[in-house]
């Protein structure tokens, strides 16, 4: 099975555990050699178009946390799921930032990227509007999705939007 090493960036509190919980949950997931020093650790995999890859997740928050460490695995990472809360316009700006680290440490703006913005749920609480996320995605040209980890509403479809993009990018020559 091939495995894909994918970054979970975001500032504190917008749902990065909560949503890849919800992802690994309901997956079929392997689990690594034992390793005593971070336990275990479960990968899950997803099938899209018949075929079953694996997928590694690597977690950082804020570009202020970024050490000679984050660097080196951005580097090695395939793709990249940037979380911000759509209840906090503040984590918006965080992931501004990210994308350009991104692409400054991988040297290239070819980069599998989605970006996510979580607890839609919390709709009175909303404070990053559907326009400005329009407008964003297409400056970007990268997909956006509003999800919530809470009521699990589209997080199979960034993980599945990612996976192709890793695909199309690492796999056809
Ligand atoms: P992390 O620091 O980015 O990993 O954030 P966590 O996953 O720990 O989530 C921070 C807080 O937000 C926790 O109290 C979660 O229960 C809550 N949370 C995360 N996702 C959602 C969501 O989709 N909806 C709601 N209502 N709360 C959420």
């Amino acid at each position: 099975m091939r495995q894909f090493d994918v970054a979970i960036l975001g500032a504190r509190g917008v749902g990065k555990s909560a949503l890849t919980d919800r992802f690994v949950t309901v997956r079929d997931s392997f689990v690594d050699k034992y390793d005593p020093t971070i336990g275990e650790q479960y990968h899950p995999s997803m099938v899209v178009n018949g075929e079953r890859d694996l997928f590694k997740f690597f977690f950082t928050t804020g570009v202020e946390q970024f050490t000679a460490f984050t660097e080196v695995y951005i580097k090695s990472c395939h793709g990249f799921v940037l979380v911000f809360s759509l209840t906090q316009e503040g984590s918006l700006k965080e992931v501004e930032s990210l994308r350009k680290q991104i692409f400054r440490i991988k040297g290239s703006e070819n980069v599998p990227i989605v970006v996510v913005g979580t607890k839609s749920d919390l709709v009175s609480e909303r404070e990053v509007p559907t326009t400005t996320i329009e407008t964003l995605a297409s400056q970007w040209n990268l997909p956006f999705y509003e999800t919530s980890a809470k009521r699990n509403w589209y997080i199979d479809d960034i993980f599945e939007d990612l996976l192709r993009q890793m695909r199309v990018r690492y796999l056809s020559d």
